[in-house]
C-alpha cells in the first residue's frame, strides 16, 4: 500500500494565543532545523507515496531553498506518484502569486490555509497575524492560480457571533473552495487564551449557541455542495484530503520532523517537540513508541470509522465492540445519534457533537 508522508515545519512569526502545536517562534533556528530533517528523511526506508503534507507550525514561512531542499530529499528517498496529492499549509499573509507559483513549480497541488474567520475582532483575540482583508484576498489568489484550495474556520471564537459566523461561512462558500475544515476552538490548558478565559477577561460563545452553528454549517455546506465527510471535514466531490483521510483509514504513514507521529505495522511512534533537542539529534529524538495491542486496535477502528460521515458497516461494529455493540446502535437509532444507510452505520450531525463521550459508552 502507498504511503502517506507528514513533513512538519515548525516556524511561525507569533505564537498564537490558542496554539497548542509543535512551533518555534525562533527563525534563526530554520536552516540547522532544515538539516536535521534531511538526516531524517535520509534514515527512514523509502517507499512509494502518494500523499505528502507540510504542515505547521506555518510551512509558508519556510524560505524557498529550504523547502526545495526538502521536497529534493524526499523526491530522492521516496518515490512519489505522478499523481500525488502534496498540500502545503499556509497563512493568508504569506500567499502571494509569486509563492503560490513557487510552490506549484515544487509539485505543490493544494493549499490549506489558516483563514479561521473572517472577521478583525475574531482574529485579533487570536493573535494571528492576518486581518480579514487579507485572508479574503489569499483565499481568492490560491482558487485562482488553479490549486486545490482548503481553508480552515474556527467555531466558538471569542467576539464570534450567530451572524458573524455565519457570514464568515458564507465568505468561505462564495470564495469556490473545494474543502473546508470546521474545527471547535479547543482551549488547550495553559495557553494564553484558556488562561485569559479562566480569570474572566475574555468570554467565549455559549455552548449550545456553538452546537446550533455547527448542526447549522453542516446543511449550509451541503446545500453549497461541501458535504461533511468527517467530523470537521466538507468537501466538494472529489475534493476530499486524501492524506487525511488516511489517518481515519489507518493507512500508513510516515511522520518527519518535530513532534510528528507516525503509524507503520500497528506502531506509533512520535518526536519530541524539542527543536533543540531535534536539532541535536533528528534520529534518537523520541517522544514515545508504542505497538497497539488487539484491544487498542479495536478501539481505534470504531473510533476512527465512526468520526467519518461514511461510519462503520453494521456487522463490523458489532464483531469489534461485542453484544453491547447491537444494544447501542438501537439506542442510537431511536435517540436519533446515529443513522443507519443499508450495511452502514454513522453519526447524524447531532452525534458528532457527542462522538467522544458515546463512544466512551462502548468500552
Ligand atoms: S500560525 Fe498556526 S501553528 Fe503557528 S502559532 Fe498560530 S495557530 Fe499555531
Amino acid at each position: 500500500m502507498p504511503l502517506g508522508l507528514y513533513l512538519h515545519l515548525p516556524f511561525c512569526r507569533v505564537h498564537c494565543t490558542y496554539c497548542p502545536f509543535a512551533i518555534s517562534t525562533d527563525l534563526s533556528l530554520q536552516d540547522a532545523y532544515t538539516a536535521a530533517l534531511l538526516a531524517e528523511i535520509d534514515s527512514r526506508a523509502g517507499g512509494l507515496a502518494d500523499t505528502l503534507y507540510l504542515g505547521g507550525g506555518t510551512p509558508s514561512r519556510m524560505s524557498l531553498p529550504n523547502l526545495t531542499a526538502i521536497l529534493e530529499r524526499v523526491r530522492s528517498r521516496f518515490t512519489i506518484a505522478p499523481e500525488a496529492e502534496v498540500t502545503i499549509e499556509a497563512n493568508p499573509e504569506d500567499i502571494s502569486e509569486e509563492t503560490l507559483r513557487e510552490w506549484r513549480a515544487l509539485g505543490i497541488n493544494r493549499v490549506s490555509i489558516g483563514v479561521q474567520s473572517f472577521h478583525d475582532a475574531e482574529l485579533l483575540p487570536l493573535g494571528r497575524v492576518h486581518g480579514a482583508t487579507r485572508a479574503r484576498e489569499a483565499v481568492a489568489l490560491a482558487v485562482r492560480e488553479g490549486l486545490r484550495t482548503s481553508l480552515d474556520l474556527i467555531l466558538g471564537l471569542p467576539n464570534q457571533t450567530v451572524a458573524s459566523f455565519r457570514e464568515t461561512l458564507q465568505t468561505a462558500i462564495a470564495l469556490g473552495v473545494g474543502h473546508i475544515s470546521l474545527y471547535m476552538l479547543d482551549l488547550e490548558e495553559g495557553t494564553p487564551l484558556a488562561v485569559q478565559v479562566a480569570r474572566g477577561r475574555t468570554a467565549l460563545p455559549e455552548e449550545d449557541d456553538v452546537a446550533e452553528l455547527y448542526l447549522g454549517a453542516v446543511s449550509t455546506l451541503a446545500a453549497a455542495g461541501l458535504q461533511q465527510y468527517e467530523i470537521s471535514n466538507f468537501a466538494k466531490a472529489g475534493d476530499e484530503s486524501r492524506h487525511n483521510l488516511r489517518y481515519w483509514r489507518r493507512e500508513p504513514y510516515h511522520g518527519l520532523g518535530l513532534g510528528a507521529h507516525s503509524f507503520l505495522d500497528e506502531r506509533r511512534f512520535a518526536n519530541t517537540r524539542d527543536i533543540r533537542r531535534y536539532i541535536a539529534d533528528p534520529l534518537a529524538a523520541r517522544d514515545f513508541e508504542e505497538e497497539l495491542g488487539e484491544a487498542e486496535q479495536r478501539r481505534e477502528v470504531i473510533f476512527l470509522r465512526l468520526r467519518q460521515a461514511s461510519g462503520i458497516d453494521y456487522a463490523d461494529l458489532v464483531r469489534l465492540a461485542g453484544q453491547e455493540g447491537i444494544a447501542w446502535i438501537e439506542r442510537g437509532l431511536t435517540d436519533g445519534w446515529l443513522r443507519r444507510e443499508g450495511a452502514r452505520v454513522a453519526f447524524t450531525a447531532s452525534g458528532f457533537l457527542l462522538s467522544n463521550e458515546l463512544i466512551s459508552q462502548l468500552f
